[in-house]
C-alpha cells in the first residue's frame, strides 16, 4: 500500500491500514521537510501556546509498525498501467493500492502585485516558522480573509508593535459558520483585542515596487501595511490524480468507498471530493480514512459525507459552530433557538425535532455533549427547549458536566470519532492517564478540545466523579443481595398453629393471594426488562440513564420482595426450582453489577470491565425467564 501526503489525514490512513492488516507492508510519502505534525494546532504553535513537541507528539506512527516512511520525498507521477508512483528521487515504487491524502494548499487569489516580497500564506510549518519571524518586523500587517484561518493568522500576527487589520470580503466574519448575531459578537471581541475589522471589501491590488506598501481595497480605500497574510481558502493538490487521468472536479472525485475512478486508487482528506464536496477540515479526512481502510481491508462500509464543526482557537473567545447553524445554510422549515447573557449566545436549529446545528460564543459547559447530540442529531425534547430558553443549556448541570454519563454511542471525541464506550474499553484494558487513552483510541489527537473529558474519564482532573444516585444503588443492591440469600438459605415457616391471629401463610397458599404476588412479580419483571431499553435503543434519549438505572434497581429489589410472597421462600422443584434459581441468579448478578457501578468512583480504573462482566452475565441470566414464566403460568392455570 502507497499513501502519498503525510498530513493528518494521510497518517491516520497509516495507522488505520496498520492496524487492520499488520502484515501488508505500508510506504507514506510526505514532501515536507520535517517530520509529520498537527496543522489543525498551527495557529497554537505561532502565537507559542503550545511546542514543537506537542505539535508533532500526536502524529507518531506506532512503534514496530511496519510502515516504512519517506518523508521530504514527493511523488511526482501515477502510472496507472505499471501500478507504480514515482517519487523525486527518480525511484518507482509499485503499490497495489494507492491512497491520495495530498491534502490542499492555500488558495492565492490572482490579483495584481500578490507575489512581491512581504505576501504570505499560512498553511504549513515553514509558513509558520517565515511568519514568525516575520512578525517581529511588522508593524502592520493585513490579514485577507475572516473566515476562521484568516482571524487565527490575525491573533498570531498581533504584538504590542504589531497593528493587524482583517479584510473580510463578505459582510460578517465566520460567514459560513456563524450568524449575524455570533458574527457581531465576534467582531467586537476582535476589535476589543485591537485588530481592525474591514467588511464587505476586498483586496483590488497589492501595493509596492520591490516590496508590499499596502492594499488597495475594491471600494478604492488604501490600506497601508509592510505585510500580507493570505487567508483565502484552499485549493486541493489535484495535479497527480489529473496527470494520471483520473477525473478531477474541485478535488479528486471520489465514491461512498473513497475509490477514484481507478479502483485501486483512493482519495481521502482535503485532496477529495465526494459527493461534489470538498472538506476544509480534518474530522470528514479522518472519517473518510477509516471508511478507505475498512474498504480495501475488505470491508463494506460507505461514506455518506460529514457534519461540519469549527472551534476558533487562540482568540480567548470560545466560539463554536456545527452544522448548518446560519439562516442561509439551514435547511427549510428547520426551527431555531436562541440564549443569550451578556456578550454569551447560543443558537440551537432543530429539524423534525432532531438537533442538526448550533452555534454558541462565549464558555459553553456542555460543549461537548452539544457537538456530540448535533453529530448525531439526536432528538431534542420540548422540555430540554425550555431549559435551554431559560438557561442556555439542553441538560441538567450534573447531567452536561460528567462525561462518566454520557451513553456508550456518544462520540466524545469528534475528530476521530471515538465514543464514551470505546474508552470506557480502553480504560478497562488499563490505560489510566490521558495520554494512555489517547494513544490508544486516537482521541484528543486532533484539535485537542476534548482533553479535559478525557481528564475526566481518567480521573487525571481529580478523583472519578460518583455515578448520580449511587448510594440507592447501592442499597438496593446490597438489599436484594441479602434478600437472595436469606431466600436460598431459609424457607419462611408456616403460621404456627390456626389461632394465631394472621395466617400469613394463606399468602402463598391462597390461590387467590398467589395470584395477585404472581401477577406483581410478572408485572415488575416486564417494567424491568423495559426500564434496561432505555440503555440498549440509542435513539431512545428520554430521561438521565442513570435515573433510570436507580428506578431499575429499586424495582428489581421489590420484584425479589413480591417473589419470596409468592413463594414463601420455598426454591420448589423441576420447573420452579428452574425458574426461581434464574431468578435469584440474575438478582445477584444484578445486584453485584449495581454495587459495582455505584463503587466505580472507589474502585478505580479495573472497576469498568469487572462491571461489564457482571452485567453481561445478568443480562445472559435473564434470557430463559420469559419461556420459563411461560411454562409456569401455563402449568399453574393447566393443571
Ligand atoms: C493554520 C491552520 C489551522 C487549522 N485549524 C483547523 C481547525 O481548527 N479545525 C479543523 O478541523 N481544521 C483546521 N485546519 C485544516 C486542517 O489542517 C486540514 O483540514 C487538514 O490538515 C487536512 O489534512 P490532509 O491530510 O487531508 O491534508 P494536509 O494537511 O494538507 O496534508 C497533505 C500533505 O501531503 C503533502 N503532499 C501533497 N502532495 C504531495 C506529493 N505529491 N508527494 C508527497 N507529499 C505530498 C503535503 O505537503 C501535506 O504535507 C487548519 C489548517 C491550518 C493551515
Amino acid at each position: 500500500m502507497v499513501i502519498v501526503g503525510a498530513g493528518p489525514v494521510g497518517m491516520r490512513m497509516a495507522q488505520e491500514l496498520w492496524r487492520r492488516q499488520p502484515a501488508t507492508p505500508v510506504v507514506i510519502y510526505g514532501d515536507e521537510a520535517s517530520e509529520p505534525y498537527n496543522r489543525v494546532r498551527l495557529s497554537s504553535f505561532l502565537v507559542g501556546d503550545i511546542s514543537w513537541q506537542e505539535l508533532t507528539r500526536d502524529s507518531a506512527l506506532p512503534a514496530g509498525a511496519n510502515i516504512e516512511t519517506r518523508y521530504g520525498c514527493r511523488v511526482i507521477a501515477i502510472d496507472r498501467a505499471r501500478r507504480c508512483v514515482r517519487d523525486a528521487t527518480g525511484f518507482d515504487q509499485p503499490y497495489s493500492r494507492l491512497v491520495l491524502a495530498s491534502g490542499s494548499r492555500a488558495y492565492v487569489p490572482d490579483i495584481p502585485g500578490i507575489r512581491l516580497p512581504g505576501v504570505y500564506t499560512f498553511r504549513d510549518v515553514s509558513d509558520a516558522q517565515r511568519l514568525f519571524a516575520r512578525r517581529v518586523r511588522s508593524r502592520r500587517t493585513i490579514v485577507l480573509g475572516g473566515g476562521l484561518l484568516g482571524l487565527e493568522a490575525a491573533r498570531a500576527m498581533q504584538r504590542f508593535n504589531t497593528g493587524v487589520c482583517v479584510v473580510e470580503h463578505y459582510s460578517r466574519l465566520m460567514m459560513r459558520q456563524l450568524d449575524a448575531t455570533a458574527a457581531s459578537g465576534l467582531r467586537a471581541h476582535v476589535e476589543a483585542m485591537g485588530i481592525e475589522v474591514v467588511l464587505d471589501d476586498g483586496a483590488r491590488r497589492v501595493l509596492g515596487d520591490v516590496a508590499v506598501s499596502g492594499i488597495q481595497l475594491r471600494s478604492d480605500r488604501i490600506l497601508e501595511c509592510d505585510t500580507v497574510v493570505v487567508a483565502t481558502g484552499i485549493s486541493p493538490n489535484t495535479e497527480l490524480a489529473l496527470a494520471a487521468g483520473l477525473p478531477i472536479g474541485r478535488g479528486i472525485k471520489v465514491n461512498d468507498r473513497m475509490q477514484t475512478a481507478d479502483p485501486d486508487i483512493y482519495a481521502v482528506g482535503e485532496c477529495a471530493e465526494h459527493r461534489d464536496r470538498v472538506y476544509g477540515i480534518v474530522a470528514p479526512g479522518l472519517e473518510q480514512a477509516t471508511v478507505a481502510a475498512h474498504v480495501i481491508a475488505g470491508g463494506s462500509t460507505r461514506y455518506a459525507g460529514s457534519t461540519l464543526a469549527t472551534r476558533l482557537k487562540v482568540l480567548d473567545l470560545p466560539v463554536f459552530s456545527i452544522g448548518p447553524a446560519t439562516e442561509e445554510e439551514k435547511p427549510d422549515f428547520a426551527r431555531t433557538w436562541t440564549w443569550r447573557d451578556g456578550n454569551a449566545y447560543r443558537k440551537l436549529v432543530t429539524y423534525r425535532g432532531r438537533l442538526v446545528g448550533a452555534i454558541t460564543v462565549g464558555e459553553c459547559a456542555d460543549l461537548s455533549r452539544l457537538q456530540e447530540a448535533a453529530m448525531r442529531q439526536r432528538r431534542i425534547w420540548p422540555w430540554q427547549l425550555l431549559r435551554f430558553a431559560r438557561s442556555g443549556a439542553l441538560w441538567a448541570e450534573e447531567d452536561a458536566g460528567s462525561v462518566l454519563a454520557w451513553p456508550a454511542a456518544a462520540a466524545v471525541c469528534n475528530c476521530t470519532g471515538v465514543t464514551r464506550g470505546d474508552l470506557g474499553r480502553a480504560m478497562a484494558d488499563g490505560c489510566a492517564t490521558v495520554e494512555a487513552l489517547a494513544a490508544r483510541t486516537g482521541a484528543s489527537t486532533v484539535c485537542g478540545s476534548c482533553r479535559p473529558l478525557l481528564a475526566q474519564l481518567a480521573g487525571a482532573a481529580g478523583p472519578l466523579a460518583p455515578e448520580r444516585g449511587w448510594k440507592t444503588l447501592l442499597g438496593s443492591g446490597g438489599f436484594a443481595l441479602v434478600a437472595a440469600v436469606l431466600l436460598l438459605l431459609f424457607a419462611v415457616p408456616y403460621a404456627a398453629s390456626v389461632q394465631v391471629p394472621w395466617q400469613w401463610d394463606v399468602l402463598w397458599r391462597d390461590s387467590f393471594w398467589k395470584q395477585v404476588s404472581g401477577f406483581t412479580v410478572l408485572g415488575l419483571s416486564v417494567v424491568l426488562s423495559a426500564l434496561s431499553l432505555r440503555k440498549r435503543i440509542r435513539r431512545f434519549t428520554l430521561g438521565a440513564f442513570p435515573v433510570w438505572r436507580v428506578m431499575h434497581a429499586v424495582l428489581g429489589a421489590l420484584t425479589l420482595v413480591a417473589l419470596a410472597v409468592h413463594s414463601g421462600g420455598r426454591l420448589g422443584s423441576n420447573l420452579n426450582f428452574t425458574l426461581m434459581a434464574c431468578f435469584l441468579g440474575v438478582v445477584v448478578l444484578g445486584a453485584t453489577a449495581g454495587g459495582i457501578v455505584a463503587l466505580e468512583h472507589r474502585l478505580g480504573s479495573g472497576a469498568a470491565r469487572l462491571r461489564r462482566s457482571w452485567l453481561w452475565a445478568h443480562i445472559l441470566m435473564t434470557w430463559p425467564i420469559p419461556v420459563l414464566l411461560a411454562f409456569h403460568v401455563l402449568k399453574t392455570y393447566y393443571f
